[in-house]
C-alpha cells in the first residue's frame, strides 16, 4: 500500500506529533519548554525523550543511532552505534539512555580546527539540538548536534548559528518592548534556501577526472549550443528529471522538508529546488540534508547530481538565494511592510537595522560566501556583484527618500495589472519589483540574499546577518531607551532619518552587471572584494573581531581558527584542481593530440608517396595542431613546477594569493589553448565526454 502524502510527510521524523504520541505529559511539557525558551534540560527528562525516540526508532526498522553534526569542512558528520546491548546468555536488548541522546565523544583530532585543539587532546563533544528533530535515514536514527573541543570552543557551523539567533532575538524583543510590544517574548529567524543544481549521467560523469576530483569541468571546449536560446528555463521537464525531482520530493517530504518548488534554470541540465521556509536552525540542517538526498537519488536514477557553484565555463553556474527574514513568537514577520510602510514605525525600524546591518557589515556578507568555488560566478553577470549592495524597490525608496527629507508620502495605490484580456483574472502588481542583478534585495516581507555559491552551508550568511542585525538593534535600542512612550513615534522617525543620511550609499535598485556600477559603487566608498583571498582579509579586522566577540558568536580564538580553515580550504582545493589539470592535459589530451598528428602525418605522407598530392589543409591543420602541442606541453610543465612553488609556501595567507594570481591564470591559458584544439579533434579522439554530451545527453 502506497501511502498517501500527508501520511508520508515527516513519516521519518521524531516530530512534535510523534513526540506528543510518546511521550509523557509532564516530559513532553518539559521539552517543548526546552525547545521554546531555550532552557536546560534535566537528565531524566534526556533519559525518559531517550526511550521514546528508540522506541519508534526501533519500530521504524531502525538499528544504530548517530550524532550529526556539521564539522568545518563544510559537510556532515556521523559515526554510527547499535542500539544493541548484551544482557548475558548470549540475548541483547534494544537499549538508549538519556546520557546518550544528550552527548557523545567522537575523536575529533581528523576534523578541521584551524589550531584550536592540540592534537595531544583529540576528544571533541557532540551535544543535542533539541530546537532541530531527529530522523530515521538509512534504518539509523539521527539526532542534530553542536560540535564542541574539550574546553568549549565551537568546532562546527551550528554552535555558533544558535548563539547568533539567540543574540538576534533578545535584541529585537528588547526593542520590540520600547515599541509596546509587550507581549513578544522571543523572535526567531526564518529561512529560505532556494537551491540550484545541475544533473549529468553518471556513466559520463564517471569518465571525466575532473569531475570526480574537483566537481567542475577543467577542460571543454564549448557546444554549438549553450543557453543563449533561453529555452531552459521554466523549460517542460524531461521525463528522466520529472522522475528524479519527483523521487527527490518524496525523499525529502519523509524527512519532513518541505520542498515545494522545481523547475529547469537557465542552463542546460540545470534545475532547482526551493523548500518553504523555517526557522534558520531548521533550515540549515535541511538544505544540508537535501544536499546530500539530491546526491543520493540521482544515484538511483543513473544521473549525477553537481552542487559545484560552477560546473561548466560558458552557461550559469549555481547559486543558492537565501531568503531571510525574523519573526516574533506572537506571529509577526517583523519585515512585513503592510499597506501602509510609511506609518508603521516596527516596521521602519527592522527595515533600517538591516540595511544599517548589511551596509556596515558588507565585507562579512561577502567573505561568508567566499569560497574558490563562488569566485567564478561572482560579477561575472551571471551572478550578483561582488559589491554588495541593497535592492529595496521604487515605493520603499520613496517612503525612506519622503523620511530623509521631510516630504509627505502619500498612500500609494496598488496599481491593477493590465493584461488586456478579459478572461484573465484580475492581480494587483507587486511593490518589489525583481531586481536579479541586486546581491540583497527586498521582496516583500523578506530579504533575499542572492550571492551565496550552490555548495555552500547556509549556515556562514545566516550568522554574519543574524549578528550583523542584532547589533544595529543593539545600537538603535541605545538611542530610544530613554524616550518616553509618547514621544516614541517622533524619536524613531528622527533615528531613522539619521540612518537613512548614514546608510544610504548601500541602497542601489539599479543594474549591478553594468561598469557604470562598479565605478559609482568605488565613489560611495562601497567594498568590492573581487576572490576570496581578498574577501578572507577582514575576517580579522578590529570591527569585525569586536562585532563576534561582544555578541559572544565567536572568541577570537574561533575567529582566528575559522579564518585558517577558510585558507586552508580555498588553498586545497585549487591545489587539487591544478595537479588534476596537470594530469589530464599530460595523460589524456597530449597523447589525444598526438594521436591525431600522427594520423595526419601518416595521410600526409601516404598522399604524397602514392600521387605527390600537396596536402596543403592537412598541412595547415598539422601545424596548428603541432603549434598547440608546443605550447600546451611547456604551459603545463610550468604549473606543475609552480604547484611544487606553492606547496612550499608556509603562509596561508600568502600561500592563497599565490594560487589565486599565479596558479588560477597559468590554469586559464592552458585551458584556453586546450580548448582551442578540442575545437578541431574528431568527436572520437577525445578521451572523454564533450560538453555537449555531458549538457544534451538526458
Ligand atoms: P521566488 O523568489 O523564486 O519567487 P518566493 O518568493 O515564493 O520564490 O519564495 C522563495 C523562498 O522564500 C521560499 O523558500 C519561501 O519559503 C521563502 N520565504 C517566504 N517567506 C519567507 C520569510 N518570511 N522568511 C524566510 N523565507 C521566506
Ligand atoms: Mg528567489
Amino acid at each position: 500500500m502506497t501511502k498517501s502524502i500527508p501520511e508520508l510527510y515527516g513519516s521519518l521524523v521524531f516530530n512534535d506529533k510523534v513526540m506528543r504520541d510518546k511521550l509523557p505529559k509532564d516530559i513532553y511539557k518539559a521539552l517543548r519548554k526546552t525547545i521554546e525558551n531555550n532552557t536546560h534540560l534535566e537528565l531524566d527528562v534526556a533519559n525518559s525523550v531517550a526511550v521514546a525516540m528508540k522506541e519508534w526508532a526501533v519500530e521504524n526498522g531502525a538499528t544504530h543511532f548517530t550524532h550529526w553534526f556539521q564539522p568545518m569542512t563544510g559537510f556532515t558528520a556521523e559515526k554510527h552505534d547499535s542500539f544493541i546491548t548484551p544482557i548475558g546468555d548470549g540475548q541483547i536488548i534494544m537499549d538508549f539512555s538519556g546520557k546518550e541522546l544528550v552527548k557523545g565523544e567522537p575523536d575529533a583530532s581528523s576534523f578541521p580546527s584551524g589550531g584550536l585543539r592540540a592534537t595531544f587532546e583529540a576528544r571533541g563533544y557532540t551535544a543535542w539540538d533539541p530546537t532541530s528533530p531527529a530522523f530515521i535515514k538509512d534504518r539509523t536514527l539521527y539526532i542534530p548536534t553542536a560540535f564542541c573541543s574539550y574546553s568549549g570552543e565551537a568546532l562546527d557551523k551550528k554552535t555558533p548559528l544558535l548563539r547568533s539567533m539567540e543574540t538576534l532575538s533578545k535584541e529585537a524583543t528588547r526593542i520590540l518592548h520600547l515599541l509596546g510590544q509587550t507581549d513578544v517574548t522571543s523572535v526567531s529567524t526564518t529561512v529560505g534556501p532556494e537551491q540550484e543544481y545541475f544533473l549529468v549521467d553518471k556513466a559520463l560523469y564517471a569518465q571525466r577526472k575532473d569531475l570526480i576530483f574537483t566537481g567542475r569541468t577543467l577542460l571543454g571546449a564549448k557546444p554549438p549550443k549553450g543557453q543563449e536560446m533561453e529555452d531552459h528555463y521554466f523549460g517542460t521537464l524531461k521525463p528522466r528529471v520529472s522522475a528524479y525531482m519527483h523521487d527527490l520530493d518524496e525523499e525529502l517530504w519523509k524527512l519532513g522538508i518541505p520542498a515545494k518548488t522545481k523547475h529547469n534554470e537557465v542552463a542546460p541540465a540545470q534545475h532547482e529546488l526551493a523548500p518553504i521556509f523555517d526557522t534558520a536552525n531548521v533550515a540549515v540542517d535541511h538544505n544540508q540534508l537535501t544536499m546530500e538526498i539530491m546526491k543520493k537519488v540521482a544515484d538511483k536514477h543513473g544521473l549525477v547530481c553537481l552542487l559545484h557553484e560552477k560546473p561548466f565555463e560558458g552557461i550559469n553556474g549555481s547559486g543558492k538565494h537565501n531568503n531571510w527574514s525574523m519573526t516574533t513568537n506572537t506571529g509577526t514577520n517583523l519585515l512585513e511592510p503592510g499597506r501602509t510602510p510609511a506609518e508603521n514605525i516596527q516596521f521602519l525600524v527592522f527595515l533600517m537595522a538591516v540595511i544599517k546591518a548589511v551596509d556596515e557589515y558588507a565585507d562579512l556578507m561577502r567573505l561568508s560566501v567566499a569560497s574558490a568555488g563562488n569566485d567564478h560566478r561572482l560579477g561575472a553577470n551571471e551572478a550578483p556583484p561582488a559589491i554588495v549592495s541593497i535592492f529595496l524597490g521604487e515605493e520603499l525608496t520613496a517612503v525612506l527618500d519622503s523620511i530623509e527629507n521631510d516630504t509627505f508620502f502619500g498612500k500609494q495605490q496598488k496599481v491593477q495589472m493590465e493584461t488586456g484580456a478579459t478572461v484573465l483574472p484580475h492581480f494587483f502588481k507587486d511593490n518589489t519589483d525583481r531586481n536579479r542583478t541586486s546581491p540583497f534585495a527586498f521582496t516583500g516581507n523578506k530579504f533575499e540574499f542572492r550571492m551565496l555559491g550552490s555548495s555552500v552551508s547556509v549556515s556562514g550568511p545566516n550568522i554574519v546577518l543574524n549578528t550583523a542585525v542584532a547589533e544595529a538593534l543593539r545600537q538603535f535600542y541605545e538611542e530610544l531607551k530613554d524616550t518616553p512612550q509618547d514621544k516614541m513615534e517622533e524619536a524613531v522617525h528622527a533615528l531613522v532619518k539619521r540612518a537613512i543620511l548614514k546608510h544610504k550609499k548601500v541602497v542601489f535598485n539599479g543594474n549591478g552587471y553594468t561598469d557604470e556600477w562598479v565605478e559609482e559603487a568605488q565613489k560611495r566608498g562601497l567594498y568590492n572584494l573581487k576572490s576570496t583571498p581578498e574577501a578572507l582579509t577582514c575576517f580579522t579586522e578590529k570591527k569585525n573581531v569586536d562585532l563576534f566577540t561582544s555578541h559572544h558568536i565567536f572568541t577570537e580564538g574561533e575567529i582566528y581558527s575559522r579564518h585558517e580553515i577558510l585558507l586552508e580550504n580555498y588553498c586545497k582545493t585549487i591545489h587539487i584542481e591544478a595537479k588534476t589539470l596537470v594530469e589530464m592535459v599530460r595523460r589524456q589530451f597530449l597523447p589525444a593530440l598526438l594521436d591525431y598528428q600522427d594520423a595526419l602525418t601518416c595521410s600526409i605522407q601516404g598522399k604524397k608517396a602514392v600521387a605527390d598530392l600537396p596536402c596543403t589543409a592537412e598541412s595547415k591543420l598539422l601545424t596548428k595542431l603541432s603549434g598547440y602541442y608546443d605550447s600546451l606541453s611547456d604551459l603545463t610543465e610550468t604549473l606543475a613546477e609552480e604547484i611544487l612553488t606553492a606547496e612550499g609556501i608556509d603562509d596561508m595567507e600568502k600561500g592563497s594569493f599565490f594560487y589565486h594570481d599565479s596558479i588560477l591564470p597559468k590554469m586559464e591559458e592552458i585551458r584556453a589553448i586546450a580548448d582551442a584544439a578540442e575545437e578541431l579533434l574528431p568527436d572520437d579522439i577525445l578521451p572523454y565526454p564533450s560538453y555537449e554530451q555531458l549538457l544534451f545527453s538526458i
